[in-house]
């Protein structure tokens, strides 16, 4: 899609000193931060959705408590955005693997390298390096595809259930 430049058309070509706060319908929109807090609990939910609550650390199934059940990273959050939203950094985990035992690392890194080839952890390593910064567009694509993966389970459980 291509981008809509606004023009208030000013005479001459002189930018008036108003020119920067003029917003495309986007920019009108949240701000990175509210995008982020929008798509985070959307994210959380498919991870824990395609891992079918169960912990991936330890095995636990918490379909019976599935507020127990944590979106939990191999790489924190706190190590930037790059891998923030990346479905191999994210998977379902209990309180006790998530918290307690930080994420239960050793645990997760052979699983990664089961689930995703021995170069899986080296890569997360260089992609972690990356000083991702979203745009708004990238959020709210995210939020898109994501609120579409996480109806699209619950339209095949609802279907499951029926049979
Ligand atoms: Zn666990």
């Amino acid at each position: 899609m291509k981008d809509k430049i606004v023009r208030n058309g000013s005479p001459e070509g002189k930018k008036p000193a108003k020119a920067k706060k003029v917003s495309t319908k986007l920019e009108k929109g949240k701000s990175i931060k509210e995008l982020k807090a929008k798509l985070w609990p959307i994210f959380s939910k498919f991870i824990r959705l395609r891992d079918n609550y169960t912990c991936y650390t330890c095995g636990k199934v918490m379909l019976d408590n599935k507020s127990s059940c944590h979106a939990g990273h191999y790489v924190p959050q706190s190590k930037g955005n790059a891998l923030r939203y990346d479905e191999r950094n994210v998977h379902a985990q209990c309180f006790v693997c998530n918290n307690m035992r930080r994420g239960n690392l050793y645990e997760y890194a052979i699983r990664l390298e089961r689930d995703y080839g021995p170069g899986i952890l080296q890569e997360l390593d260089e992609i972690k390096k990356d000083l991702k910064k979203f745009a708004r567009w990238e959020l709210e694509e995210m939020i898109e595809l994501y609120q579409g993966k996480v109806r699209d389970f619950e339209v095949c459980r609802q279907a499951e259930e029926l049979f």
